[in-house]
């Protein structure tokens, strides 16, 4: 934009410089630019305190604009809007302070410039309107900085609260699926791993099967040592299953005292052994807190997926299963 700017003024004979000068400027002005663009572009940046360097940026750009105004003879007055657009380019990145910094560099470049046309070339200068200018340019220019300032900060806390409302909403759909006491996923959101089991299982995907488990008992463990103590056995008999299960498998509690698994198994009988497993391993369970005695035994039913029933079909089955093993001594698996 500038080269064509200059090149035209040139040539309109406004601008008062050689043609070696003219050169000189445009040559270093795309050298600069192809500078910043070779250290943007290898990604040297990064490594750099501001990586976008935009104030590296608009000290080149503002510098140019001083040597060319300086120049322009007849046009300087309206060249000082090159200003304009080396300020709005901070917009983005700076602060009122750098702003002003840029602003004192720029006027006293300009000033200096004034000065030393004054002093050695007093033909080619109008002082008077060019201190007006100067005054003008002061007022626009720190005007600018509060402005550009304000807008840069408006920008960056935007993204901070975006940043912080992603954050909330990747929380809030934890919170959605997880249960609050034991932290495995919650009944709502095992409905929804179950509809998903069974549509894969629909489309001839591997079967799969579900685990009913459901504390023996627990009553009495609230009864005995409090519901605190209750909720403190939940947890741990949650992780302990938590633990006995592969990753592809699902846990979730289900009601009160009350546990589901998604066992994704391509052979049921390895899901039944799963459950059995855990059946044991939480019998020899210990309790922080609790007497070094006491123990608590799960109760379970295990059910596989039959094609193209539904879900609910499905899970009170499980149910079914797990009422055998209830009426059938408990600390046991039955299968339906
Ligand atoms: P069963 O072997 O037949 O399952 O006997 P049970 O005592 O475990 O069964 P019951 O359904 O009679 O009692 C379940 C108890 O679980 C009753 C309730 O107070 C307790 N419970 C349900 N939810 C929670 C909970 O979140 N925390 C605690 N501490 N207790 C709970
Ligand atoms: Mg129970
Ligand atoms: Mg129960």
């Amino acid at each position: 934009m500038w080269v064509v700017l200059i090149l035209f003024c040139y040539s309109r004979g406004l601008m008062n410089m050689s043609a070696g000068m003219l050169y000189g400027i445009i040559l270093m002005l795309m050298a600069g630019n192809a500078i910043f663009y070779l250290v943007l572009r290898s990604g040297y940046n990064k490594r750099l305190k501001d990586p976008s360097l935009t104030m590296p940026q608009m000290v080149m750009g503002a510098l140019f604009a001083v040597v060319v105004i300086f120049h322009a003879e007849a046009v300087r007055g309206v060249m000082l809007l090159i200003f304009l657009v080396v300020f709005t380019f901070g917009v983005f990145r700076l602060h009122v302070r750098q702003f002003l910094h840029l602003t004192v560099l720029v006027l006293a470049s300009y000033g200096g410039s004034i000065i030393y046309l004054t002093h050695f070339h007093p033909g080619r200068i109008n002082t008077e309107q060019e201190i007006l200018s100067w005054v003008v340019l002061a007022s626009i220019l720190i005007w600018f900085s509060f402005i550009g300032g304000y807008i840069n900060r408006l920008r960056s806390d935007g993204m901070r609260f975006n940043a912080e409302l992603t954050q909330a909403m990747a929380t809030i759909a934890d919170l959605a699926i997880h249960d609050e006491l034991t932290q495995v996923y919650n009944r709502r959101h095992v409905f929804t791993i179950l509809q998903r089991e069974k549509s894969l299982a629909d489309r001839g995907m591997a079967s799969f099967a579900v685990c009913m488990l459901d504390l023996d008992h627990f009553k009495q463990v609230n009864d005995t040592y409090g519901h605190m103590a209750g909720d403190a056995v939940l947890k741990t008999t949650a992780q302990a299953i938590q633990k006995n299960i592969r990753a592809a498998d699902y846990l979730a509690r289900y009601g009160g005292e009350e546990f589901i698994l998604v066992l994704t198994y391509p052979d049921v009988e390895d899901g039944l052994k799963c459950a059995e497993r855990i059946c044991r391993f939480c019998a020899e369970q210990r309790f922080a807190g609790l007497p070094d005695a006491f123990r608590i035994t799960i109760s379970g039913g295990v059910t596989a997926y039959r094609p193209s029933e539904s879900v609910d079909d499905l899970v009170k089955r499980a149910d079914e299963a797990l009422y055998y093993a209830k009426g059938n001594g408990r600390n046991r698996i039955e299968y339906l």
